[in-house]
């Protein structure tokens, strides 16, 4: 296969990036935004041995998964979903197979075992407008008008559009404001590779529940001229709670500054998951989707079968979402989390939900832990116990040290929440061969549109 070569393809399958993969004379060929069941043409773009990249030039005969029109006409160039151009009921399939998969090659989970655990993936009601979070990126096109909307896949250039699929509807509202306001009053929008300009970004929030909205520019300075006329404009719009500025004068990758003043309202917008309320400053860790996530937490907490008496730990809490819901029907909760201002959120969260039976630790979950055991060994004389332990890491899953420290603990049950399912896999295959097997598992989508899927498995000590 040579570069620039025009060819036929069928795409037979899907890569974990949500490229379509297909076959030339037995040379595998990764296609993105072809998908299964389409025959494309395609043009061959880099060619290694045995595989190469190719782009998508017209497609021949259309999957029958094929969506007619992706809801937004960017889908291809912006850099967020990579599958909406796949029915959805299909992306659910492709994730639902990415997390069997795993399970079986990675975590050498028997298909017998998983045929009776696995439970069907939980979809969206409505796979668009479900993300309550933003951050725009303001910048200035080569007419010199201020832009806003997102990068292009794996770069930083911005497409224009204030009208993302994903996001709620009110975002581009508030946008066309912030922009109008911007031409009106020359306020500058900042230059990533001359640090130069002073508006980076906006961050918009939405409480589903509450109707709260949150505003909050990120800026190169200490001040936004004219700042009072802004809120002031953005302030009529229904439900504004919260308009803020964030400061940050580095030269970073990072969004947020660490320091937040208040231009209007208030420093925070509250929502509710279930019946816990939350309070979300702008710097706040808080999930992005919270349909789904209820939907997520209440699996998490069915699978941690409480009946009031539990000792719970809930490891990677973040802002304790998981812990509080725990908390409810357990008798004790531990939370722990790298984070320290997520933990000062947590026991916030705790207190304005008059909970009082959690106890947050700030520090790393694989730290933590094991100094509470060998603490507890030498303090009573016995190893400690947790009756149950919820796990929830970042994408690269839990150290084996942790992992042995859980199993040393004798819980019942483990109930592994995880946003990858290969890390997942790893990790329940050493539990397995500790002792403890895959009870049940479901896939939740809480991305729709994108090639990631969370899921939550229950991992039950067998008696011995
Ligand atoms: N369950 C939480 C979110 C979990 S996301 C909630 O719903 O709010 C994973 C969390 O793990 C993040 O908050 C991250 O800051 C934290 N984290 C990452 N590495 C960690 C470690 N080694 N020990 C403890 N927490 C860690």
């Amino acid at each position: 296969m040579q570069k620039n070569e025009l060819v036929t393809v069928t795409i037979e399958d899907i890569g974990i990036n949500g490229e379509g993969i297909g076959k030339v004379d037995g040379y595998t060929l990764f296609i993105k935004d072809a998908i299964i069941g389409d025959v494309v043409e395609a043009k061959v773009m880099k060619a290694k041995k045995n595989y190469g990249y190719a782009r998508l030039m017209n497609i021949l005969t259309p999957s029958p998964y094929r969506v007619k029109q992706p809801k937004c006409p960017m889908a291809r160039k912006c850099g967020g979903c990579q599958i909406q151009e796949m029915e959805y009921d299909r992306q659910l399939a492709f994730k639902e197979d990415k997390i069997r998969g795993n399970l079986m090659r990675i975590g050498e989970v028997p298909a017998e075992v998983l045929d009776q655990a696995m439970e069907p993936i939980v979809g969206m009601d409505n796979p668009f407008h479900y993300r309550n979070k933003a951050q725009f990126p303001i910048g200035t096109d080569k007419e010199g008008h201020i832009i806003t909307g997102f990068y292009a896949g794996r770069t930083h250039s911005i497409i224009p559009n204030t009208d993302c699929a994903l996001g709620v509807e009110v975002n581009e509202i508030i946008l066309k404001q912030i922009l109008a306001f911007m031409e009106e009053y020359k306020i500058s929008a900042y230059d990533e590779t001359e640090h130069k300009g002073l508006v980076r970004h906006v961050l918009i929030r939405y409480g589903f529940v509450t109707k709260e909205i949150m505003v909050c520019l990120v800026i190169n300075g200490n001040h936004l001229p004219h700042g009072d006329i802004l809120a002031e404009r953005l302030a009529k719009i229904e439900g504004m709670t919260s308009i803020t500025l964030s400061i940050n004068k580095e030269k970073t990758n990072v969004i947020m500054g660490s320091q937040i003043e208040p231009l209007w309202g208030k420093t925070y917008i509250t929502d509710y998951i279930g019946n816990i309320k939350y309070q979300i400053s702008p710097l706040s860790f808080y999930q992005v989707n919270p349909v789904q996530t209820e939907k997520l937490y209440g699996l998490a907490l069915e699978y941690a079968g409480l009946t009031g008496k539990e000792t719970v730990w809930d490891l990677y809490c973040g802002i304790g979402t998981i812990s509080l819901f725990l908390a409810q029907k357990a008798k004790e909760v531990y939370g722990v989390e790298i984070v320290p201002q997520a933990i000062e959120d947590a026991r916030n969260n705790a207190k304005i939900n008059g909970i009082e039976n959690a106890r947050f630790y700030v520090g790393k979950a694989e730290e933590v832990l094991p100094e509470y055991y060998a603490q507890y060994e030498k303090e009573h004389g016995k190893k400690a116990h947790a009756d149950v332990i919820v796990v929830d890491p970042p994408r690269k899953g839990c150290e084996e040290s942790l992992l042995q420290t859980m199993v040393d603990m004798e819980p019942d049950r483990i109930v592994y929440v995880s946003c990858d399912s290969a890390t997942l896999a790893r990790d329940v295959k050493f539990l397995r061969e500790k002792g403890y097997e895959l009870a049940r598992g479901r896939g939740v989508d809480q991305f729709g549109h994108t090639v990631h899927v969370e899921c939550v498995v229950l991992m039950s000590r067998v008696e011995k």
